[in-house]
């Protein structure tokens, strides 16, 4: 008798094992077997000849999906992933798997539905939900966020969508059309010529000449380049040599960076390849067609976010990852796994060299560089433009008016006459407009949460952006009556109308995650942009990264001084990434470029680097510093948070499991639990515990052992572990 252990998404640990029956079920298979009363998917990772099951409870698999086994490395990159997160290995191939495999009826749904939001209706429908019905709202806001949501996606984000999306569809307000298996317009493979790619620069050369000796083996490599300095083209011109070997390339770039532009960037240089893109937003069918011409090897470059890193790619011959600091790489929510670190995994383990790029490495990478663990090659130059000039408008000399210093609104009305383009960056980073009462010091904050309501100033609504509670802006002060109530701080909309009162006769446009909701606005605020229809740029981080604006030749900062405030020891580090990125926007073609940083602190280390393009210099200032202070990356840390509406239930939780860690290896270093930093979101009490070690093995060992120890408690506490955090 062949028993099969198998792998579930279920919340108890596996495997599980199942007789084979006359199916072939092979390691890597993914099966349908019964579950207590349900039948769900699972993968096979182990055969056996008998199971420690007794022979009258053990069930047989049901049968098997019609696709190819798991590969080998796809396996273990799941194991390693479960083990060193601390997930269910069954958990970890539903989170990387596309949504269709995990469906028992997965064959029958080979046709499937897509529903798509018809534009000028938008208004309609979203005033049509009552303001009770949650779950309508959620299908709302999915549909609007991805270009179509089907059937399966609808099901999971509300149990009631199939009756929901028809009524929409009788009342015109959404289209039901087939699921189109077939590769989108900008990925079909085109027969047209190529993009002829630019004679690579020396430092160019020199970079793809020394990755491309190692190709064939692990070796990680810090591509260090200033941001327009090529490294796309490094990139491109390494995946060509992969390709010609016949072996596949997998690229991760941040969410925001995977634009349509980039995949027809690449298509472009080649067009006999086979392309393909995979990110969250896509409708289930298409990401499951993708999905499959990557596990076949056909398709020769895989362009993704985060998620992509599980793809299984039989011919892998290289991996890289864009802005390989970028905070958007680790998922914070269920599977909290970091892509650039399983990306490192997965180039290790199939042997082949890893290409991590960015103008502003992450200190993790940075550190191993300099400690030996990995090669760095430098583009230090931009060879299609000048380093934009920085300058800093001390706000302790100069007086500021709603935000605004004098000498930013003298270089914006200059640029704007020279018919040029200006952005206007607002760090918002733990920093949003608040409405305030300047008689007694009130400030509206949300009732569920310890946090303050943010002000939108234009649809006249406070906000929570933690629990998104929402209510009318008040008129009089709660606590002392006052009639005089203002917003206090440089929200983009307040800046916005700032400076189209000073300038009336520019072009202004305003992008930030409420400007850019719906489908499709980003792309058509671009699109102005590029057609020069627009002269000033209001926005936030949204526009800092990836985005080639020839046009825009100055850039201002607004509120940058925020992040030196923050308790948060990654802050500088942050803000050093966000003033490098967003600098680069400034003249990046003929046109040459200038920064202008409103700040108190003109003389603080991270602006004195900025001005001097100098990441090594701030680099080794913060390394010195992480490494006295006893942060990561000279530690590693993993944090426990829970959450409960008892204050003392999520107390009583940490405490405990502090007391259980205490037992273990004094490797190990066991804080106190602390008050999460937004102490109440929607009424539930946060706080969380860190343990950290200066050995990763350690804590991992560590890990193994407590983990297991961990839970009970009332039904209502949450808790979860987040090894390797970036937030605290
Ligand atoms: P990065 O990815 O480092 O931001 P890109 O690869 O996008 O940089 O290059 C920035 C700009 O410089 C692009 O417009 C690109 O076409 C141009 N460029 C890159 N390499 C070369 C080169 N060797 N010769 C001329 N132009 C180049
Ligand atoms: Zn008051
Ligand atoms: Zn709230």
């Amino acid at each position: 008798m062949t028993i099969a252990r198998v792998e579930l998404d279920v919340p108890i640990v596996g495997p599980f094992d199942y007789e084979t029956g006359p199916v072939d079920a092979r390691i890597g298979s993914l099966v349908v077997v019964p579950f207590g009363r349900r039948r769900v998917v699972g993968v096979v990772t182990g055969l056996a000849d008998s199971s420690a099951v007794d022979k009258s409870r053990l069930r047989a698999i049901e049968r098997i999906l019609p696709i190819d086994p798991l590969p080998p490395a796809t396996l273990a990159l799941a194991a390693f992933c479960a083990d060193y997160y601390r997930h269910r290995v069954g958990q970890v191939f539903s989170a990387g798997l596309p949504t269709m495999l995990r469906k028992p009826d997965f064959s029958k749904r080979a046709r499937l539905w897509e529903y798509v939001l018809i534009a000028n209706c938008v208004v309609d429908l979203e005033a049509s939900i009552p303001s009770w019905a949650k779950g309508q709202k959620r299908l709302f806001r999915a549909m609007e966020k991805h270009a179509a949501v089907d059937a399966v996606q609808a099901r999971l984000v509300y149990r009631n969508a199939p009756k929901i999306l028809s009524e929409w569809e009788q009342r015109g307000w959404v289209e039901k059309r087939a699921a189109n298996p077939v590769p989108s317009a900008t990925e079909q493979l085109q027969t047209r010529q190529p993009t002829v790619a630019p004679d690579l620069t020396e430092e160019q050369r020199h970079a793809v000449g020394a990755i491309e000796q190692t190709l064939g083996q692990f070796v990680p490599w810090l591509l260090l380049g200033v941001t327009g300095s090529g490294k796309t083209e490094v990139y491109l011109s390494l995946i060509e040599r992969v390709a010609a070997k016949d072996r596949q390339t997998l690229v991760l770039v941040p969410e925001i960076n995977l634009t349509p532009q980039l995949v027809s960037r690449v298509q472009g240089r080649f067009p006999s390849l086979d392309v393909i893109s995979l990110h969250s937003g896509l409708a289930e069918g298409e990401r499951f067609s993708r999905w499959k011409r990557a596990r076949s090897g056909q398709a020769a470059i895989v362009l993704g976010t985060r998620l992509a890193v599980f793809t299984p790619l039989p011919k892998i011959g290289l991996v890289i990852v864009d802005e390989e600091h970028d905070p958007s790489f680790k998922q914070n929510e269920g599977l909290r796994y970091h892509a650039r670190d399983l990306a490192v995994y997965v180039a290790n383990s199939s042997g082949v060299p890893v290409v991590l790029g960015s103008a502003t490495p992450s200190m993790e990478t940075y550190s191993n560089v300099i400690e030996g663990r990995y090669r760095r090659a430098d583009l230090s130059f931009r060879p299609a433009a000048k380093a934009p000039l920085v300058q800093f408008v001390d706000t302790r000399d100069e007086r500021v008016e709603q935000g605004l210093s004098q000498t930013a609104l003298t270089e914006i009305s200059q640029c704007v006459r020279r018919g040029e383009q200006c952005l206007v960056y607002i760090n918002r980073r733990g920093f949003a407009p608040v409405l305030l009462c300047h008689a007694c010091g009130w400030m509206a904050g949300c009732p569920r949460c310890s946090a303050r309501l943010t002000l939108h100033s234009r649809s006249n609504k406070l906000k929570c952006h933690y629990c998104g509670h929402e209510e009318r802006v008040t008129h009089a002060c709660p606590d002392c009556g006052n009639q005089d109530l203002h917003g206090l701080g440089e929200g983009t909309q307040r800046v916005e109308q700032e400076l189209s009162a000073r300038f009336p006769d520019a072009r202004i446009l305003r992008v930030d995650s409420d400007s850019t909701r719906q489908r499709g606005a980003f792309e058509a605020m671009r699109e102005r942009i590029h057609s020069e229809q627009i002269d000033i740029l209001v926005g936030t981080q949204m526009l800092a990264k990836g985005h080639d604006f020839p046009k825009l030749t100055l850039v201002v900062v607004l509120g940058a001084d925020h992040a030196l405030y923050s308790s948060d020891f990654r802050a500088g580090e942050r803000l050093f990434q966000q003033l490098v990125q967003v600098s680069g926007r400034a003249g990046r073609a003929k046109l040459a470029g200038k920064v202008l940083v409103q700040t108190e602190f003109p003389q603080h280390p991270i602006y004195l680097s900025l001005a001097a393009n100098n990441f090594s210099a701030f680099a080794d200032n913060l390394l010195n510093e992480r490494r006295s202070a006893g942060f990561p990356p000279y530690v590693y840390q993993a944090v426990l948070r829970a959450e409960a509406h008892r204050e003392s239930d999520m107390w009583a939780f940490l405490r405990n499991a502090a007391r259980e860690a205490c037992g273990f290896t004094n490797d190990i270093t066991v804080f106190d639990p602390v008050p999460a930093p937004v102490y109440r979101i929607a009424g539930r009490f946060r706080g969380q515990l860190l343990i950290q070690s200066a050995s990763r093995l350690s804590l991992r060992r560590f890990m193994a052992q407590w983990h297991p120890l961990l839970g009970g408690g009332p039904a209502t506490l949450r808790w979860v572990l987040d090894i390797d955090p970036v937030d605290l």
